[in-house]
């Protein structure tokens, strides 16, 4: 998948961002602070599993890097990018 930088959406510090508010044909991206490993998370996988409603923040202890393996606090950013099609 091709992350175009100009249609990144970072989203703010507080992260007030529900599941439910990543608008169709966006993706959430967290990005790893310690080895600044970009993912993808499938959002609509959570939203089943948990809820439209849930904050992102609120669900930051359950990440983990991929990359380094590094858990939750660590990926402490988050953008939503649209998704070319
Ligand atoms: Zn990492």
């Amino acid at each position: 998948m091709e992350l175009n930088k100009n249609t990144r959406i970072v989203l703010g510090p507080a992260y007030q961002v529900r599941l439910g508010s990543i608008p169709d044909g966006h993706v959430l991206v967290g990005v790893c602070l310690m080895c600044r490993h970009m993912g993808v998370i499938d959002h609509k996988r959570l939203i089943d599993r948990y809820s439209a409603h849930e904050c992102i923040v609120s669900l930051l202890p359950r990440f983990r890097c991929t990359s380094c393996r590094t858990r939750g606090e660590a990926l402490a950013s988050f953008e939503v990018h649209r998704v070319e099609r």
